[in-house]
């Protein structure tokens, strides 16, 4: 049986990176993990081959050669599911993964849906396919121990195209927000998988000759604080004998800077990144989305720490509750520039199919239309008690407000102030390529380049250490500049 993987196109987005993929030659920021776990999954003797559109372009010799076509992927990817089904026509095509999970019903030309987590629903799929009595339909609501999970199907990429590698620790998370559709998928009981489990996937990285940066792609990488912190232990261990060979980002709630214990192991096992999801300053609008764990916390104390522990913050805004009033846009603008953190992903609110806020929005009959999951793109999928006008107009100020030149530097300065670099890595020649690269392209070509050059005098004077980090952070503002002045 010859299976053929496709993964779609990801549109461009603050997530894209694709601006700064050109500074470290690679094609795509991450590789589809989810695919290439499911072709661990499969039977040994099937030929598989992926696709990446992100990466490679589809051929129909590519197609020609497939007896079968699995197409994973998210909400913001399904322009490109579409084309993809459009072009597979007349093979037979399997869906799977976030955006057929909550949504298969609108994708025509799809033979066969696997739903919800594949541990569980694939079996089901391949007995069936056995036994020639196929359905269209396999999902379950049974959340899998991942412990049983194996180890992703690295043979079917190419390091050299992607910016980071990833590799999943655990699902779920214990919190409720009202818009996330993580938790209707993956459940509130974080699930974790072994650290052995973990260290042998780290092997099998290393082992494939890989090197650099690994995202921790967990909806909540602290949802379980007891066995995150045992599996930290090993990985120190596991970084000490193999020389730091990663450097990791992930993603977690803002309750990590309670905890010193475990800001502490995550820096000494070289954690040099961490998205958080602060929403917004606003009490009101935290308690309307029942992000409760955000309220009445001092987060930009919350950040300060963690960056102290050699962590840069990333960190998820969001405008269009409706207890946000038109102050909302200089309120966020002065939180951002505050709080210091330099990557702000902004969005409005969106309804992700079968959220909380979905069904609600759905009885106050205010849903307009599907969402793109895209939620930087300036979309709105529901009617907003603020006028849409002003909400849109003052969305759009904000997010170029804190892309301006001036108060992206500003936010670097603030960030860079309280910022003390622990990271245990060697800069890789991608990262060398990048720096020459960002002397042309920032340095002498752009109209940052007056900012550039003085965070680089300023930085190599007073923080040496930083000056990775610092010119990371120029980089990454060519991107969210581009992609803001869309919006
Ligand atoms: S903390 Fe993040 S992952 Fe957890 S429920 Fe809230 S938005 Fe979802």
């Amino acid at each position: 049986m010859n299976i053929l993987f496709i993964y779609p196109k990801y549109p461009d987005t603050f997530w894209s990176f694709s601006n700064v993929l050109k500074f470290v030659r690679k094609k795509a920021a991450f590789p589809p993990l989810g695919l290439l776990t499911i072709s661990s999954m499969l039977p040994k003797e099937w030929s598989k081959k992926l696709v990446d559109i992100n990466v490679n372009e589809l051929k129909n010799e590519d197609i020609n050669w497939a007896d079968m076509i699995f197409i994973s992927g998210m909400i913001v990817q399904k322009d490109s599911i579409r084309d993809i089904i459009k072009k597979c026509n007349g093979k037979k095509i399997v869906g799977g993964g976030p955006v057929f999970t909550t949504g298969h019903e609108k994708f025509e030309g799809v033979d066969h849906f696997i739903l919800n987590e594949a541990e569980i629903t694939l079996p089901l799929f391949l007995k069936d396919l056995e036994e020639g009595k196929l359905k269209k339909i396999y999902t379950s609501e049974e959340k899998p121990d991942v412990t049983k999970t194996p180890i992703p199907d690295w043979n079917l990429i190419d390091f050299k195209d992607y910016s980071t590698m990833a590799i999943q620790y655990s699902r779920g998370c214990p919190f409720n927000c009202e818009f996330c559709d993580i938790i209707i998928m993956n459940g509130r009981v974080p699930r974790t998988k072994t650290p052995e489990q973990l260290m042998n996937e780290l092997d099998s990285l290393k082992d494939a000759g890989y090197k650099g940066s690994i995202f921790i792609v967990d909806d909540n990488f602290i949802g379980n604080k007891k066995n995150v912190k045992e599996m930290l232990r090993r990985l120190i261990k596991w970084q000490k004998k193999n020389k730091h060979n990663f450097k990791f980002l992930t993603e977690a709630s803002v309750n990590l800077a309670d905890d010193e214990e475990l800001l502490s192991l995550m820096s000494v096992a070289n954690f040099d990144k961490v998205f958080l999801g602060f929403e917004t300053p606003s009490n009101e609008s935290l308690k309307e989305c029942k992000k409760l764990q955000n309220v009445n916390k001092d987060l930009v104390a919350g950040v300060r720490k963690i960056n102290q522990y050699g962590m840069q913050v990333m960190g998820g805004f969001i405008v269009g509750f409706d207890n946000d009033g038109e102050d909302i846009f200089d309120i966020q603008i002065k939180f951002i520039q505050e709080i210091g953190v330099v990557t702000a992903m902004v969005g409005v609110l969106t309804a992700l199919p079968q959220t909380r806020l979905w069904y609600r929005l759905k009885a106050e009959e205010r849903l307009l239309k599907d969402s793109t999951g895209g939620n930087t793109d300036g979309d709105l999928n529901f009617i907003p008690k603020m006028n849409k006008k002003k909400l849109m107009d003052g969305y759009s100020r904000l997010v170029n407000t804190i892309y301006s030149r001036k108060n992206y530097y500003e936010r670097i300065d603030t960030f860079l102030k309280n910022y003390t670099p622990t990271s245990k890595s060697k800069a890789s020649m991608d990262e060398f390529h990048a720096f020459i690269s960002s002397l042309w392209r920032i340095g002498i070509i752009s109209k940052a380049r007056f900012y550039y050059w003085r965070l680089i005098l300023k930085t190599s004077i007073f923080k040496i250490r930083s000056l990775p980090t610092a010119i990371e952070l120029a980089i990454i503002g060519m991107h969210f500049e581009k992609v803001s002045r869309k919006i």
